[in-house]
């Protein structure tokens, strides 16, 4: 009988610790939450604006409903370029976008979009999640409020339309192009115009001659957009982004009112999202095309090699130079580096040596 009281006692006393606990634990599963997503994509633009909606709509399936991530197109809330004022002010909870659309602002950010002859998507990836690069990433966004996390990546890009054919860098002297970022900075060294426009007035500035040449992405986006209308040679290699990472920046005060499994819920989808987009554009690309070039006689061109080089020996200058003139770009274009010269040695070794044997026995057969 005393034991039995005793065991009571303990019980109750348990219960009664337990239960403000258990009430928390219940709050943070009822709790539910409706946040805004702007983007700097047409609305539904396939590939770039598509990867925000099916974050969506993952978000809501793993949550079972209890985090609601509603997507706003470029201009339906806020202009393309304002996504990075929304997120960090918190007029809306996220934003999906570019990072070198903020070079403005935050000049470091671009390497977490692509630099000129930097990292491929695989290269890309492994730096930011595996190699330092969401620390040094957050950090940038910190005094703005905001958390950024990877959100797909475009692959390997083209350099762009042309209504002339590129020989040599006295044929970009005044050209006026649409090129962000470093990508943007080399092309005004080398004689162009880069001037920086969003992706859904790309097609009119064109047709209008307010420029003279675009950038955008690569076959797939591009088809989409119709610039086959508008130009008659599409160059490659895209030298200014090798593999153009994308991003969700999440507003600070937001992620932080939610609970961990909502928080882990949101950290997962984003990195489905980014390898899934990647996957779109490496299965959608060559098929867009064989189209453009069959059904819409578009002229394909290889850029010259010394265009390329004169292009690269630019590139390291102008990062080497934003580097030592800003801290804050001199500290992620060291990790940059590093890392680059790790991946670049053993890709040397595994990957480029794989993709010249198969090149070469395509030839053979
Ligand atoms: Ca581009």
């Amino acid at each position: 009988m005393k034991n039995f009281l005793i065991s009571a006692l303990v019980l109750s006393l348990l219960i009664a610790c337990g239960a403000p606990e258990q009430s928390k634990i219940n709050e943070s599963k009822i709790k539910s939450y409706s946040w805004s997503l702007v983007t700097t994509w047409p609305k539904n633009y396939p590939g770039l604006g598509m990867a925000p909606e099916r974050f969506s709509t993952l978000v809501e399936e793993m949550s079972q409903g209890q985090l609601k991530v509603k997507v706003y197109g470029a201009g339906e809330l806020v202009p393309a370029m304002g996504v990075f004022d929304a997120v960090s002010s918190g007029s809306v909870e996220m934003g999906h976008g570019g990072a070198y659309y903020w070079k403005g602002k935050v000049p470091a950010a671009q390497f977490f979009a692509g630099v000129p002859f930097g990292f491929t998507a695989d290269e890309i990836n492994a730096w930011v999640y595996r190699g330092g690069g969401l620390e040094l990433w957050e950090e940038l966004y910190k005094p703005f409020n905001m958390k950024p996390l990877p959100g797909g990546n475009t692959g390997t890009q083209m350099f762009g339309w042309f209504n002339k054919e590129i020989n040599s860098l006295d044929d970009i002297k005044g050209l006026k192009m649409r090129f962000p970022g470093f990508g943007g900075e080399v092309f005004k060294r080398a004689g162009g115009v880069p001037v920086n426009i969003p992706g859904g007035e790309l097609y009119t500035a064109m047709q209008t001659g307010t420029i003279d040449a675009v950038e955008w992405v690569g076959p797939y986006n591009d088809l989409a957009f119709g610039f086959q209308q508008v130009a008659k040679y599409y160059y490659y290699p895209g030298w200014h982004e090798p593999g153009s990472m994308l991003e969700f920046t999440i507003n600070i005060e937001a992620w932080d009112s939610l609970p961990s499994h909502l928080q882990s819920i949101v950290s997962t989808a984003a990195k489905a999202v980014n390898q899934d987009l990647l996957n779109e554009y490496n299965a959608s690309n060559n098929r867009a095309l064989q189209d453009l070039i069959k059904n819409h006689n578009v002229q394909l061109r290889e850029l010259p090699k010394d265009v390329i080089n004169e292009f690269r020996s630019i590139s390291e200058e102008i990062l080497e130079t934003s580097a030592a003139n800003d801290p804050a770009v001199n500290k992620v274009y060291q990790s940059f580096k590093k890392f680059m010269a790790e991946v670049k040695s053993f890709n040397a070794i595994a990957g480029d040596a794989f993709i010249e044997a198969r090149t070469n026995s395509d030839t053979d057969s």
